[in-house]
């Protein structure tokens, strides 16, 4: 009993979206973001119609990795009701919590505003037809996921992790909170960020900074699915400071990369 009534009736709160993706981590600074930017990105240039919510209220970067840090985004009337209408970029809609507040004030936040906010983001606002709706989720585990959970009719969590024990830890309990039995929301894969480093002088060299495997080994663990493993390099650093996210280019390595994780998501 308890555990239908902590899940909403799928496509009752967005009735014309068909995927609700959340991009989960266990710990803050993996590439959560970074792959759910990209992932999205991705998705568009597989044909798909694709949302972008960040719901990181501690850190929103969705403003910066997107360059749409000064846009202020509109509410509109349609079909009787107030609604806010997602920023357009690279051909997929976006919103970010941080574009309504503050960022330095950001963490001051108390739960119950930022999770009314969120309901606000995701049931306020005209989203329309979308194949995929990437939700860019807090790190770790928190009242914000329990929002989303109770808001959304998650279709599956993407966890994100680098190989070292202490983020292979907090990916665990990320993978939990979405697994127990009251949410029961499928768990479509694990992805390795920072994999490894190759050195631009030393293209056939792969140096395993955070250790070799971890999250291959985990995901055989939890016997779920790795789907990608995304190496440490410059241009996805700095690409996502621009404003120009990596995947789209599918020319370069770490263009295919993402298009490869997209195509081990839908
Ligand atoms: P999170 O959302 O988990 O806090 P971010 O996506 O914001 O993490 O990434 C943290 C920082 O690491 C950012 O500056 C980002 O550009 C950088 N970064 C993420 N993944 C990679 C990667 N594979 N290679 C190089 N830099 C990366």
């Amino acid at each position: 009993e308890s555990r239908q009534a902590a899940r909403p009736e799928p496509g009752k709160m967005l009735p014309r979206v068909k995927n609700v993706i959340a991009v989960s981590s266990g710990k803050g600074g993996v590439g959560k973001s970074t792959v759910a930017a990209n992932l999205a990105v991705a998705l568009v240039k597989l044909g798909y119609k694709v949302g972008l919510l960040d719901a990181d209220i501690f850190g929103p970067s969705v403003p910066k990795m997107f360059q749409v840090e000064d846009v202020r985004p509109y509410a509109e009337r349609i079909d009787g009701r107030d609604l806010i209408i997602p920023i357009e970029k690279y051909g997929l809609k976006l919103l970010s919590i941080g574009f309504f507040v503050n960022p330095e004030q950001a963490t001051l936040w108390r739960g119950g505003m930022a999770s009314n906010a969120l309901k606000q983001l995701v049931g306020d606002a005209a989203w329309g037809d979308l194949d995929y709706f990437i939700l860019d989720t807090p790190p770790g585990t928190s009242d914000i996921h329990l929002t989303l959970l109770q808001t959304l009719a998650i279709t599956g969590a993407v966890i994100v992790s680098t190989p070292q024990q202490v983020a292979l830890a907090d990916a665990r309990k990320g993978v939990d909170m979405y697994t127990n039995d009251k949410v029961n929301v499928p768990i479509l894969g694990l992805v390795e960020n920072m994999a490894w480093f190759t050195p631009a002088e030393l293209p056939e060299n792969k140096y395993y900074i955070f250790g070799k495997d971890g999250c291959k080994q985990l995901a055989e663990e939890l016997k779920v699915p790795l789907l990608g493993q995304i190496p440490i390099v410059q241009s996805i650093c700095e690409s996502g400071d621009k404003g120009t996210p990596v995947a789209l280019d599918s020319d370069t390595v770490t263009g295919r990369a993402f298009l490869q994780l997209a195509a081990a998501v839908v």
